[in-house]
């Protein structure tokens, strides 16, 4: 509790002194010390790279999802982006095996990713005020058949058109609102983790030619000699993870346009119908959406 109280924003001007919770500060400190503590060797990459997911899983799943909206995640979103951006022009690029075109465009892609994601939780807060006020949706009572296509959020208190699910990541709900901004922040991002860990892979390991200019990490064994080449290399296997995971929630949304549904309705058609849906929602509550 004392923890709680030293960690107060003198700046907020509505109740005096607001606190800032101890959850969203976790991420800052987290994300980096995991980052250096798993440069140290192969066998600690292995191990903060596998229990941290359960870790964090148990620790939302337990204790994060009865905060109202905590910021836990966003912050972590935001660590990780800003620590995987700075080890890549302050620890790749001088290394001077990129080329100043392919900096250019990873850093293209970066920033329309966190505009595309800010843009995305603008248009969100837009949506839920807008559909409290309609009144399509009888927020008292939690009921989920008022009206087609607005669906209730818990997290977010209000009813959201078109709802996909509640994005733990960008602390926002998904709907037909900002769903373009979504998969445009997910595309970018998608393209920026992906085409920066194979940059990053090819510069700290010995690379071979694919084809043309497009090189593959051949042999990374001596990469944890130097703790920075280390830092580099454990950054780009992390960026590979998250571009991969966000590559599947691409194909999923685009399977699910192609049906003409959204994740919110096929969650409902799902639990009325059969129960066959539980790897996959297992799985997508681990990574990214909540119901
Ligand atoms: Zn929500």
């Amino acid at each position: 509790m004392s923890i709680f109280h030293r960690l107060r924003n003198p700046c907020s001007w509505r109740n005096g002194v607001k606190q800032i919770p101890l959850d969203a500060i976790i991420p800052i400190f987290a994300v980096p010390l995991l980052a250096i503590i798993a440069s140290k060797t192969i066998y600690t990459t292995l191990i903060v790279f596998v229990t941290c997911p359960i870790v964090v899983y148990h620790l939302h799943h337990n204790f994060l999802r009865f905060l109202p909206r905590s910021k836990f995640f966003l912050m972590w979103t935001i660590t990780s982006v800003l620590m995987l951006m700075l080890v890549f022009e302050f620890c790749v690029v001088p290394l001077l095996e990129i080329l100043p075109e392919e900096n250019l465009v990873f850093i293209i892609c970066v920033f329309g990713a966190i505009i595309c994601g800010y843009k995305t939780r603008i248009n969100t807060d837009k949506n839920c005020g807008n559909q409290d006020s309609t009144g399509l949706f009888d927020v008292a009572t939690g009921s989920e058949e008022a009206s087609s296509r607005v669906y209730y959020c818990r997290i977010c208190q209000t009813s959201i058109l078109g709802r996909e699910y509640h994005c733990k990541w960008l602390d926002c709900c998904i709907g037909s609102s900002n769903l373009q901004w979504y998969l445009t922040c997910c595309l970018l991002s998608a393209v920026a983790f992906i085409y920066g860990s194979n940059l990053t892979m090819t510069s700290v390991c010995h690379p071979f030619i694919l084809v043309g200019t497009v090189l593959l990490p051949d042999d990374c064994s001596d990469v944890y000699h130097q703790f920075d080449l280390a830092l580099c290399f454990v950054s780009s296997v992390y960026s590979l993870v998250i571009g991969i995971v966000v590559v599947g929630y691409l194909i999923y949304h685009s399977w699910l346009i192609f049906k003409g549904t959204t994740a919110h309705e096929r969650r409902l058609n799902n639990s009325n119908t059969s129960s066959d849906n539980g790897v996959f929602n297992g799985l997508s509550q681990l990574v990214c959406c909540q119901s």
